[in-house]
């Protein structure tokens, strides 16, 4: 290649973030080249792509799944940056290794920091290193006996968690001793199969706490930076359904305190790239749960409030670039919330409803984006996750972005599959929600057995 040619960076995944990793390389003037695997053959971001290469049939594990298949695909189609996105390979040391051997530039930090990082367990010793505070838990565990003595110290309920979980799997609360002994060799077997990693540990759990996340930045000069925070307390089953930034209610002296040990524990480990330190959050107190060493599916709603293109950070920072921006220029204007808009029933424990989509027609207008990898006729495949779009709204506070919300959410039409935008628009009008702030279990536990007593 010359020297004037555009970079080029493949895409190593689908659906909205592939969109959203192409948008971001056209708009810094680099090059994207999608992969697709059999189903995916006329998707909205193989379009859009400046090249693309078919890696496989339909199952992940054949397709996004292959390591081998796109470390060749960025090759054969001359990219020197692979962008892995968020689920399938994002998280896995053995992708960021196999990219960096093979010559080219994973976009995303190196495989021995996703070790130290993506590893839950590992990752609560750094933070007690760097004195971030975690949730009182253990180490590893591999026999039931020391589980069940170290569960007796914590208090139950605890939650067992396997080391290499994300997405919300992999948790298991557990109520007492009994309990206990019976979940644990089935959590191992899980994580096995699920993971490829057994590794579990125990957290005591946080009842009535938020979910709140901060956003981080860290380039190959040394500069580490926050872009605040976002309130992800809305989800079912350990997964979140809608995101709130800045964080809602939330006191300045503990934002400053949250972000500043998101920072801390970030330099500790000499982080590069865009990454997320998850917290829950109880009154007055806070605790480490895990950090993504990866681009969030949430990532928008930051972008809305500050102003920065996080994915477009995310490529000058693998071309050894310094941030844009400096700690004192990051500012919070006004209020975003991101809905996610699941091919699910809601009515039925929200069990999936892949299909064709007959119609799909996009709200607009000040203040809305939406980030969807889909259009109609198009199809939600039943073999990858159940995120068909994002619905992004933004206002001058959060009164202005909740009606924004409102009009949004009214203005989207969709057809062929069922989707979670109508338990959105019903959301919307819980005083709990809008008089804010909820806890993690409120959804499930509170709101709704009463607003839909058929689906629990
Ligand atoms: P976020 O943490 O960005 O809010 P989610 O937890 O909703 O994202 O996960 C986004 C997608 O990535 C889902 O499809 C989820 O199953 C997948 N995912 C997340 N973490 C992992 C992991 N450790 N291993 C495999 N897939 C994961
Ligand atoms: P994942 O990798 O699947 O995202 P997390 O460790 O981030 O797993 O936990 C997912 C969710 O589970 C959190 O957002 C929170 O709602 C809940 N959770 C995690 N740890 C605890 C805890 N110790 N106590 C109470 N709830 C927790
Ligand atoms: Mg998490």
């Amino acid at each position: 290649m010359s020297e004037t040619s555009p970079a080029r960076v493949l895409v190593a995944n689908r659906g909205e973030i592939a969109l959203r990793i192409i948008r971001a390389a056209h708009s810094i003037g680099w090059e994207a080249v999608a992969v697709f695997s059999d189903v995916d053959e006329d998707a909205r971001w193989v379009e859009l792509a400046d090249d693309a290469v078919h890696i496989g049939a339909s199952p992940a594990t054949k397709s996004y799944l292959d390591i081998d298949a796109i470390v060749s695909a960025a090759k054969s189609s001359g990219c020197a940056y692979v962008h892995p996105g968020y689920g399938f390979l994002a998280e896995r040391p053995e992708f960021s290794r196999r990219v960096a051997e093979s010559g080219l530039t994973f976009v995303g930090p190196a495989a021995n920091v996703i070790e130290e990082m993506g590893d839950k367990a590992l990752a609560r010793r750094t933070a007690e290193r760097a004195g971030v505070p975690t949730v009182p838990g253990t180490e590893v565990l591999s026999d039931v006996e020391a589980a069940a003595a170290a569960a007796e110290d914590l208090g139950y309920p605890v939650l067992v968690k396997a080391s290499a979980g994300g997405g919300g799997k992999g948790i298991r609360v557990v109520a007492d001793a009994d309990e206990l002994r019976e979940v644990i060799p089935a959590a191992q077997a899980e994580a096995r199969s699920a993971f490829d990693d057994p590794a579990i540990y125990l957290e005591k759990a946080v009842l009535d706490a938020r979910h709140i996340e901060v956003q981080i930045l860290g380039d190959a000069h040394g500069n580490v930076i926050h872009v605040f925070e976002r309130d992800c307390s809305v989800q079912r089953r350990r997964q979140k359904l809608l995101e709130e930034a800045p964080a809602p209610h939330l006191a300045p002296h503990l934002r400053d305190a949250i972000t500043s040990a998101a920072v801390r524990l970030v330099a500790e480990i000499g982080y590069e790239g865009a990454g997320t330190v998850e917290f829950i959050v109880d009154g007055e107190e806070f605790y480490f749960i895990e950090m993504n060493t990866r681009i969030q599916v949430e990532h928008p709603i930051t972008e809305e409030i500050s102003g920065i293109d996080l994915v477009a950070e995310q490529l000058h920072i693998a071309a050894g670039r310094e941030l844009s921006v400096a700690q004192e220029d990051v500012t919070i204007q006004g209020a975003a919330i991101q809905f996610r808009i699941n091919a699910e029933n809601h009515q039925q424990d929200f069990f999936p409803s892949p299909g064709t989509l007959t119609a799909f027609d996009a709200p607009g207008g000040p203040g809305v984006r939406v980030d969807a990898g889909v259009v109609a006729g198009g199809q939600v495949p039943p073999y990858y996750d159940s995120l068909v779009a994002k619905i992004i709204v933004h206002g001058r506070d959060r009164e202005a972005a909740l009606a924004r919300g409102e009009q949004a959410l009214s203005e989207l039409h969709i057809d062929g599959i069922l989707t979670t935008r109508d338990l959105h628009l019903e959301l919307l009008r819980a005083a709990d929600l809008r008089n804010g702030p909820v806890t993690t279990n409120w959804l499930e536990n509170t709101w709704l057995p009463t607003s839909f007593p058929d689906s629990v």
